[in-house]
């Protein structure tokens, strides 16, 4: 149980379709009578496809929408199948997630992050900056190495942070069931806030109602990312009601 400022994003990933907005009835619905409301601040990350409509569905609510990802440039160009930062502020959206591991694994680099985060600030989007290591990473007790690393290419030459969040996701985490042990997360977040002063640190990777309890006993955390257990509106407004209660 928390009485703290806490982000809950919702990473949808690429599941979908227009149908799929309604189920944010329900969670405006919620968030209204909810007691603790000023407290939360909940950022809904659909497909881009989705981007525009959501915004406006939300626009009289306190809900922000975000994308999943941004192209490099922040001029438009000859860039068949990309969608860059600017014109995501322009479909309504308030923040964009980059770094994911989902598309580290794909080849995206800790330069091309850095570029996609420039230009992400420099068109007024806020940015959900994902880091984390995989198994392998964990097992050769390489971890705060390579958040380190992610970190200093990730962010290198961006002065003002003050609209960035980490997302401290383990790969090994995402879509497993399996989260790290409280204390090596406890410690993790402190090694990354000491990194960058003042810096908002969520968690993600397998958060759901059952482990909820367990990962708000852990003082240093400012929110969480939620990719599977966000598709579902109850399971997502009962992630939220327990970290108050
Ligand atoms: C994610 O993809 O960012 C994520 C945290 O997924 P899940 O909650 O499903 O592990």
């Amino acid at each position: 149980m928390t009485n703290k400022y806490m982000y809950f994003v919702a990473n949808w990933k690429m599941f979908g379709v227009l149908n799929s907005l309604n189920s944010l009835k329900k969670v405006v619905k919620f968030l209204e009578s909810f007691q603790k409301k000023k407290l939360v601040k909940i950022i809904y990350c659909p497909p881009t496809t989705l981007v525009h409509q959501m915004s406006k569905n939300l626009v009289k609510t306190k809900i922000k929408v975000g994308a999943q990802n941004c192209d490099e440039n922040e001029n438009y160009g000859a860039y068949t199948g990309s969608i860059n930062s600017r014109m995501l502020k322009d479909a309504g959206a308030n923040y964009v997630i980059i770094g994911h591991s989902e598309n580290r694994q794909k080849g995206e680099t800790n330069i091309l992050i850095n570029k996609k985060i420039k230009s992400a600030l420099n068109s007024g989007l806020k940015v959900i900056f994902c880091i984390g290591e995989t198994s392998q990473e964990k097992r050769k007790k390489m971890t705060l190495k390579i958040l380190n690393k992610q970190m200093n290419l990730g962010l290198k030459k961006i002065k003002d942070k003050s609209n960035i969040l980490v997302a401290y996701e383990p790969v090994w985490s995402i879509g497993t069931g399996v989260i790290p042990k409280s204390d090596d997360l406890f410690n993790t977040i402190n090694f990354v806030k000491s990194k960058i002063k003042k810096i908002k640190v969520l968690y993600g990777g397998s958060v759901n109602s059952k482990n909820i309890h367990q990962l708000n006993s852990i003082k240093n955390i400012d929110g969480f990312l939620i990719g599977g257990a966000s598709q579902d509106p109850n399971k997502f407004i009962d992630i939220i009601k327990k970290t108050y209660i």
